[in-house]
């Protein structure tokens, strides 16, 4: 089939589209036009290249143009911006930056691969030299000479998403000291509340001051500083900025060509990742497509769905037949020590579209703690209070995280239920796992609570507990509450002393049993309901608290006005 493929962007999407339909058809013209001077470059190294952990400059490339071309017999034009589609005509008009030449391109099918562009909203002073963004290696460069000429000592990054989290790493790792300025009240918006505090701590543990629910107003030059005014009032100085609050689907060329543009801003495509535009195709981050868990419209700005959505619209503008099943935006993201993961849908999401669902926190070792290295990560699972399908799974933790979120993306994918997490059977020995895998623990808390076998309270209802009616019980040991610390309130009676005090407890009331980590409030709630007591058991028990007590203040007082 001789037909003539064009493809706009030349990363991601564009470059696995441009090597795929080669595969597929040995006869087609694919031209490849880039706004910019690389193609398939790596943009999820960047930030680590900035940091120093990637030395060489050229690694960033993952294949030369000239390589590229030769490997797959594709026409590769660089510094060719495409400035519009002519879709009558079936022709494009193409810009070449270096030479200003302007010509027109005819096509049999193109693909549309322009990524997404950083959010830049129009703040006063937005303009000034030293405010950054990140998305290319001119970018890059920018940052990485700037940070080398000029030894920045302060850094404001605007927004707290994965990768103002990693550059807040390694501009630290460079000696900087940054503040994260976030509009919400958490980091890391794909995780909920409580997940994000962890990872919030973490940072201002390796000093990054984080100023959460905090919206800047304005920049100002002062000298070769920034002068960064916030909605607080306050006023800070910082010698750089990088302004990392998001991003937007390039769609300029599908609006004006009147493609269909999704509620997103995402170019909206079927299955076949066809726009409204049957011979044209449009991927990555510049497209619409549908949130799996909740049926919601999304764009996922990850380089995984992208490439697997160049590689479907390349087969289907070859004649193949393939779709793209829509997506669950599994991420991972390292935080310092931390890596932070999830997949599926979050809580606030499931909220957002009116899903129920049920929660389960838990604290497993990444391996046999008895073995060398085993670290504490918290998981939180969500699940359907129906069938206890899998909805959405978040892990934060120093090690271990990337193999479960992965299992529970797969399990997600499949539509495993968490009975069936009980039931997996992964690998183990004592360096690697445990007996019962953190995966397989998942899979029992969340079938305990559907099972009845444990009522839970979450630490968001925390804050409406009448005190008079409802008990916290303390079931640690004493040097666990002098080193931890306590919840206001708390009654104490370590576990292994509960089954001969229960005489103290007061059967008019219900008990909220907590340990560390939640097993021993577990095994306390057995005992305190197979005794006619009334229980319900502290979900992700004082750890996670720990981590979110002054939220649950602020939510008790907003409770009491
Ligand atoms: C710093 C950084 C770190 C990241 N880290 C991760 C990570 O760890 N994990 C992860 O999954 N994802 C990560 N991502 C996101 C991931 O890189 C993107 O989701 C992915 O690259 C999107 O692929 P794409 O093909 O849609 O767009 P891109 O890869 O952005 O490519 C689009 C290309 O199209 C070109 N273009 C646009 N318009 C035109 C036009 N009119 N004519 C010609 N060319 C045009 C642009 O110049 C650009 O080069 C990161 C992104 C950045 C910026």
């Amino acid at each position: 089939m001789e037909t003539k493929l064009l493809i706009i962007g030349g990363v991601a999407g564009g470059a696995t589209a441009a090597a795929r339909a080669r595969r597929l058809n040995e006869r087609a013209t694919i031209v490849v036009f880039e706004r910019g001077e690389y193609i398939s470059f790596a943009n999820c190294g960047l930030p680590y290249y900035i940091g120093g952990v990637i030395t060489k400059r050229e690694n960033l490339l993952v294949t030369t143009i000239k390589d590229f071309a030769a490997r797959y017999n594709v026409d590769v034009r660089i510094f060719s911006e495409v400035t519009r589609i002519d879709r009558e005509m079936k022709q494009v008009e193409v810009r070449n930056h270096h030479t200003g030449q302007v010509y027109l391109e005819s096509y049999d099918k193109m693909i549309l691969a322009p990524g997404a562009e950083p959010v830049r909203p129009p703040i006063p002073g937005i303009d000034l030299p030293n405010i950054f963004s990140l998305r290319n290696i001119p970018d890059t460069d920018r940052i990485a000479d700037y940070v080398e000429g000029q030894k920045p000592e302060s850094m404001v990054i605007v927004g707290a998403g994965f990768i103002s989290l990693e550059m807040a790493e390694n501009l630290v790792k460079k000696g900087c000291k940054v503040t994260i300025i976030e509009m919400l009240d958490q980091v890391m918006n794909v995780l909920d509340y409580e997940m994000a505090a962890i990872v919030q701590k973490h940072l201002e543990e390796k000093g990054v001051v984080c100023m959460v629910g905090t919206t800047v107003k304005a920049f100002a030059g002062k000298g070769s500083r920034i002068i960064v005014t916030t909605d607080k009032g306050g006023e800070l100085e910082a010698d750089m900025v990088l302004m990392t609050i998001g991003v937007r689907p390039e769609n300029r060329l599908a609006k004006e060509a009147g493609l269909e543009i999704g509620q997103t801003g995402g170019v909206k495509v079927g299955a076949s990742m066809r726009t409204s535009d049957p011979d044209i195709f449009a991927v990555g981050d510049a497209a619409e497509v549908k949130d799996i868990v909740t049926g919601l419209p999304v764009v996922i700005a990850l380089a995984g769905p992208a490439n697997k959505q160049g590689r479907i619209a390349a087969d289907n503008a070859m004649g193949r037949s393939s779709i793209f099943k829509g997506a669950f935006g599994t991420s991972i993201a390292k935080v310092f020590d931390l890596s932070v993961a999830s997949t599926g849908a979050s809580e606030k999401r499931l909220i957002a579209r009116g899903i129920p669902y049920l929660v389960s926190h838990i604290h497993p070792s990444s391996h046999a703690t008895y073995y060398p290295g085993a670290r504490v990560m918290t998981m939180k699972l969500i699940f359907s209070p129906g069938d206890g399908k899998i909805l959405g799974a978040q892990i934060v933790g120093m090690a271990g995280v990337d193999k479960r979120i992965d299992v529970l993306a797969t399990a997600l994918k499949a539509g495993m239920t968490v009975y069936d997490l009980e039931e997996l059977e992964l690998a183990y020995a004592p360096p690697y796992s445990s007996a019962k895998d953190p995966v397989n623990i998942a899979g029992f808390a969340a079938a305990n609570i559907l099972k009845g076998d444990v009522e839970q309270i979450v630490w968001n209802q925390l804050g409406q507990v009448d005190p008079a009616a409802e008990v916290l019980l303390d079931l640690r040991n004493a040097p666990e509450l002098r080193h931890d610390g306590r919840i206001a309130g708390a009654i104490h009676i370590p576990l292994p002393e509960l089954r001969d005090r229960l005489g103290e407890l007061d059967r008019n009331k219900r008990y909220v049993p907590f340990c560390v980590a939640g097993l021993r409030s577990y095994i306390g709630h057995r005992i305190l309901v197979q005794n006619g007591f009334q229980s319900r058991s502290l979900a992700g028990g004082y750890r996670l608290y720990s981590q979110v007590k002054e939220r649950v203040e602020e939510m008790k007082k907003e409770g009491s006005k």
